[in-house]
């Protein structure tokens, strides 16, 4: 037992050297391998074939110059990236994120993470993630597709309908998607489902915009339902207030719970009533405006700058859905003093590790992102199909086999974590039964 531990802590030392001042990278190495002990006693065979280390390693890294030219003719030079870091079970697939936070070391967090959530959804789909330190905030449309132009220009040699299918993330929406596609197409001459995400008028999946807040909705009602609980009259707080916070709440709202705060980078919205979700998409969606906004149409709702405050305020349920760490220690106590009782993670890796810890030992049910919001990557490989087959589905063809992928991504999550001992820790559920597939598939393709 004792030669496991020290099998992964020595590893986790390896991928710490390897991969020098990328702590959010080594955040989400470290949860994964903390988990995975249980496996590693039952099959050794995972570690004598380096199963892991490979996992830890990208099968290749493309970073590259983006120059662009503002609409003042100046010329700006920003940095592109796409990691594609597995393609054990699948060609490589994940979002494209455009923050100026953006470095090596966030994207090979979210192309780690995403190895094991396309694993979890059932699909045939590896894991990768990309995009650059560009700022879209403040940009005109024209800059907008000049920086997505060039941004493709370099990207296109490496992905492809068959290879590589690169999505949206932070700060990549439909806009970004069309102008990607754009380009792709005049580079390659070819019209294929290389990107997801898509405008419908041109291959696009009905209920891909909905499908991560959608589907986060539809696990997180299974999960209730072990604790005897539903969304039906519940108190809900959801971060952010792009993609994923939007159609959360519109599914949470659908379900009976009255969501109560939203937020942006910005500041936080706190709505007694109950938020109307009207408004906030037309700030977000139309206007490309501020959450502050809010106040402007209903001036009875509070706005606190700064948007750590939100995980003060009284709920039953808190859906983080905004960016990474973004609940840490200190937020996870003031949830539960608030009596949250539950916590399902719409974001990408919202919660630091001792935030979870935290919520586990607290006993709140706990969602994590891998598998909770693996409903938009699901839904985008439902795009695939429908793009191999030239043959689009109705909203509620896609709606519902989201659903059903949804459900079977928590029964999977459920049944591991109760056949490797953690009855109903999810985190340890997803991350085994994440890993067990890839792993398998790997060693049965050999050392490559
Ligand atoms: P959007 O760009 O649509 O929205 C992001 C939201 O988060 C905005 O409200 C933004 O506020 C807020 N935000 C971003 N950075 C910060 C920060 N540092 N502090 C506080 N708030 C912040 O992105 P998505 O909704 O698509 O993505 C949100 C999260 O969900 C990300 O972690 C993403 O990786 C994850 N995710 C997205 C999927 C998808 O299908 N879109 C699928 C699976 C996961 P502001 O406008 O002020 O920047």
């Amino acid at each position: 037992m004792s030669f496991k531990i020290d099998y992964l802590n020595e590893l986790m030392t390896t991928v710490e050297k390897r991969n020098a001042n990328e702590p959010e990278f080594h955040q989400a190495v470290r949860e994964v391998l903390e988990s995975l002990e249980p496996a590693l006693v039952r099959n050794s065979d995972y570690i004598y074939s380096g199963v892991i280390e490979r996992l830890v390693e990208p099968e290749r890294t493309v970073k590259f110059r983006v120059p662009w030219v503002d609409d003042h003719g100046m010329v700006h030079v920003n940095r592109g990236f796409r990691i594609q870091f597995n393609s054990a079970i699948g060609p490589y697939k994940g979002g494209l994120r455009f923050h100026p936070s953006v470095y090596e070391g966030i994207i090979k967090f979210l192309g780690f993470e995403q190895i094991f959530k396309n694993s979890l959804t059932g699909l045939p789909i590896g894991g990768a993630k990309g995009g650059s330190d560009f700022d879209p905030k403040g940009r005109s449309d024209m800059e907008i597709m000049r920086f997505c132009q060039s941004f493709m220009t370099e990207l296109y040699k490496y992905v492809g309908a068959d290879t590589d299918i690169p999505a949206g993330d932070i700060g990549v929406g439909a806009r970004e998607i069309g102008y990607l596609f754009g380009q792709y197409k005049r580079l390659t001459d070819q019209f294929n489902g290389v990107l997801t995400g898509k405008g419908l008028s041109y291959g696009g999946s009905l209920a891909r915009r909905e499908a991560t807040g959608y589907g986060l909705c539809y696990y997180t009602e299974k999960m209730l339902a072990t604790a005897g609980m539903s969304f039906n009259g519940t108190r809900v707080v959801i971060s952010g207030s792009g993609n994923v916070a939007i159609y959360a709440c519109e599914k949470a709202q659908a379900l009976g719970a009255t969501v109560v705060a939203m937020s942006d980078s910005d500041g936080y919205i706190v709505d007694n009533n109950g938020i109307n979700l009207e408004y906030v998409k037309e700030i977000k969606e139309q206007n490309k405006g501020r959450i502050r906004d809010y106040r402007i149409y209903v001036p009875l709702a509070e706005y606190h700058a700064g948007s750590r405050g939100i995980w003060g305020v009284k709920c039953d349920i808190a859906m983080p859905c905004a960016t990474q760490n973004e609940i840490d220690e200190d937020s996870a106590f003031s949830l539960m003093a608030g009596g949250c009782r539950a916590v399902a993670e719409g974001a990408n890796m919202p919660s630091t590790l001792e935030a979870t810890k935290a919520f586990l030992s607290g006993g709140v049910l706990f969602a994590p992102a891998k598998a909770a919001n693996a409903g938009g990557v699901a839904t985008s490989a439902l795009e695939m199909s429908q793009n191999s087959q030239r043959m689009p589905w109705t909203f509620d063809e896609v709606d519902t086999r989201l659903r059903t992928i949804m459900e079977n991504i928590f029964d999977n999550c459920y049944s591991t974590s109760e056949e490797y001992g953690k009855p109903g820790n999810l985190v340890v559920g997803a991350n085994i039964a994440g890993f067990l597939k890839v792993a398998d598939a790997m060693m049965s393709q050999g050392i490559v």
